[in-house]
């Protein structure tokens, strides 16, 4: 039997890491197996929609990779794709399990089931729908609510990832199907789809996991054989504490794009999210996770979202790429990431990229970190960090001392031919000339040439920039500490 895994979001707003990680690990197993993926969009909340969701979904998920065999855009056997065009679907399920005196029509107002959850508050029992059932429920004419009518039982059940669950006669109760607005539910319309659309793993987010003994007995009540189900861990905000949030960090994942992060670095980020191929290795590429994935593996425990590992891996996928591949990278995109560097010919781009590669972290970084290629190092900034330096080394070391450096580094290399091998021997010679630290030396040239307090290292940047551009900034440099 053919794998088939389904990514269902609901179109209420933007993709986060959460959700995206439920999709990946859905793709990888319909990839790994020949297998199909296919894309659902539920739309039966119309009060939680948010409009242009589902483009912003497509969007995420086609700018990581993960395709689909059968959705919305691309239709498919089972179509449609889109729980709002299925209504007449569930309406003929939902007259099946009334024939069968399975499901109720639901007479009650909300004002009355409110009356029903506060009596039994007060004699402190739990609260259960099927305690209220109507003795003669009128004919469902849509109007109502139609409620299922559960057959309260103890459940054993397999999960690929929490491992052997079971609950009692107690969790299983009455839940309404299809709401008067005509609409299903997401407890009755994805077991009616995973049905119809043959789909054999269901996996998603722990949120669903108290239901899964509801889902189970409406299962049996259709006579469906129940799929497999893998139920993901949260994914923890960065205290460990709680679920992730929006409020610390959750973010849209096409945020990830326009910074500049890379897909291949997202994809890798969210598949050890609580996942490990059993050794140590942190960075796989598309195809390895294509292989190695196994919903076995995936811890039970929810996995801590940190940010900085993110930014770690990104870093390391851009450290592995050839500087053409890395310049390509950055030109196919049109967020304007060089910044200052936009209209610079390739082959000083590229030439700048050598020496930045190392620190880039993510894209949007670029601007800044390659700035001083450039564009003439910002007076005031260099004034500011020369006079009151935050670099440990420099601070309390006179203006005239920094004057009297400067002005050596100035009569050394005019004499240099500007190789980096020159430049690295005449500093060096000047460092025991001058007897001064390396601390103190290299920093005040950074800042005299660049404006900032940290830069890729110094002798190629000087070598990149030049003997005019170097002599010129290190001769304001001193003509500012003189002032
Ligand atoms: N529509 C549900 C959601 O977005 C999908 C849950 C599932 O995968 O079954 O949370």
């Amino acid at each position: 039997m053919s794998i088939r895994t389904r990514f269902a979001p609901s179109p209420t707003g933007f993709l986060h890491v959460g959700g995206i990680r439920t999709a990946l690990f859905g793709w990888l197993l319909a990839r790994q197996n020949g297998g199909q993926f296919v894309l659902r969009i539920e739309d039966t909340d119309k009060v939680r929609e948010v409009e242009g969701s589902e483009q912003h979904i497509i969007e995420s998920l086609k700018w990581l990779g993960l395709d689909w065999d059968e959705g919305p855009d691309k239709g498919g056997d089972h179509h449609p794709y889109r729980q709002s065009e299925r209504l007449g679907i569930y309406k003929e399920w939902g007259q099946k399990l009334i024939d069968s005196g399975r499901a109720y029509a639901d007479p009650y107002t909300p004002a009355q089931l409110e009356e029903f959850r506060n009596k039994a508050k007060q004699e402190k029992r739990p609260f259960l729908f099927r305690d209220h059932r109507p003795e003669s429920p009128p004919a469902w004419d849509g109007s109502q609510p139609l409620r299922f009518k559960s057959e309260p039982k103890a459940y054993q059940w397999h999960d690929e990832v929490m491992g052997q669950l079971s609950t009692g006669p107690e969790v299983v109760d009455d839940f309404i199907l299809i709401k008067s607005d005509g609409y299903p539910t997401y407890n009755f319309a994805h077991i009616v789809d995973d049905q119809l659309m043959g789909i054999t793993h269901v996996i998603r987010s722990q949120e669903f996991l108290s239901s899964t003994p509801k889902f189970l007995n409406l299962y049996d009540a259709l006579g469906i054989e129940w799929p497999k189900f893998a139920t993901l861990p949260f994914v923890m905000g960065p205290d460990g504490k709680k679920k992730l949030s929006k409020r610390d960090g959750a973010k849209d994942i096409l945020d990830y794009r326009r910074e500049g992060y890379l897909p291949e670095a997202l994809v890798s980020f969210l598949a050890t999210l609580g996942w490990n191929d059993g050794t140590t290795q942190e960075v796989f590429t598309r195809d390895e996770l294509i292989q190695k994935f196994k919903l076995d593996h995936v811890q039970k425990s929810g996995a801590r979202f940190d940010e900085q590992r993110l930014l770690w891996m990104n870093g390391q996928i851009i450290r592995g790429m050839s500087i053409d591949e890395l310049y390509e990278k950055i030109e196919q995109s049109d967020k304007g990431y060089w910044g200052h560097g936009r209209d610079a010919d390739a082959d000083y781009k590229k030439a700048v990229l050598g020496l930045v590669q190392d620190r880039l972290k993510f894209f949007a970084e670029l601007d800044q970190l390659s700035e001083p290629f450039f564009a003439e190092p910002d007076e005031n900034s260099v004034k500011e960090l020369l006079i009151s330096p935050p670099d440990k080394h420099l601070k309390g070391v006179p203006a005239e001392e920094l004057s009297r450096i400067l002005e050596s580094v100035i009569s050394k290399l005019e004499q240099s031919d500007f190789s980096e091998d020159d430049i690295r021997n005449r500093l060096n010679e000047l460092l025991a000339e001058l007897d001064t630290k390396p601390g103190v030396l290299f920093p005040v040239i950074r800042i005299a040439i660049t404006g900032k307090s940290s830069s890729p290292e110094i002798f190629g940047t000087l070598r990149l920039l030049g003997k005019d551009k170097s002599l010129a900034s290190l001769h304001r440099a001193s003509a500012l500490l003189d002032s």
